[in-house]
């Protein structure tokens, strides 16, 4: 048996009139949202980086390019099985999650559970086996101006030989 660690990081810039998504849950109430090509998850698009640093299978871009329509607003949830689904074609699977959102504002705390449900669902793990913790900047650069969120993820995937 081979197992492999992968690290992914993204960040996104908020917007106004956009839903704020987050490990495929949608914040309710929330005054902006994130601005991308596709649903702009964050959170999601770290663990889609982790999950193909792991498989050795290069990085979200290369995957869903973000100068193809057919990403555009892209829900990041079903990019995540189809990411999923190249690893398994490689004899991958997905062990364990474990990501960080970095954020100042809004408290993200209470959806905690609702991302872990939905992310293990999409990925084939118990909830217990995806991880998501949140920080603050403390106020300081681009997190702390409350000009975007960030997030960092490691995943761990294993395969026989
Ligand atoms: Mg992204």
């Amino acid at each position: 048996m081979s197992s492999r660690s992968g690290i992914g990081y993204d960040s996104h810039r908020f917007a106004e009139g956009r839903p704020l998504i987050l490990g495929g849950v949608e914040i309710p109430n929330a005054e902006r949202g994130l601005t991308g090509h596709s649903d702009a998850d964050v959170l999601t698009h770290a663990l889609i980086d982790a999950l193909l640093g792991a498989a050795g299978l290069g990085d979200i871009g290369q995957h869903f390019p973000d100068t193809d329509e057919r990403y555009r607003d892209a829900d990041s949830l079903a990019l995540l099985g189809e990411v999923c689904g190249f690893l398994s074609e490689h004899g991958w699977a997905v062990v364990h999650l474990d990501a960080t959102v970095i954020c100042d504002a809004p408290k993200l705390a209470p959806h905690r559970d609702e991302m872990r449900s939905k992310l293990a669902a999409v990925v084939g793990l118990q909830p217990l086996e995806v991880n998501v913790k949140f920080t603050t900047n403390e106020g300081l650069g681009f997190i702390g101006r409350e000009e975007g969120m960030a997030a960092l993820a490691i995943a761990t995937v294993d395969r026989d030989g």
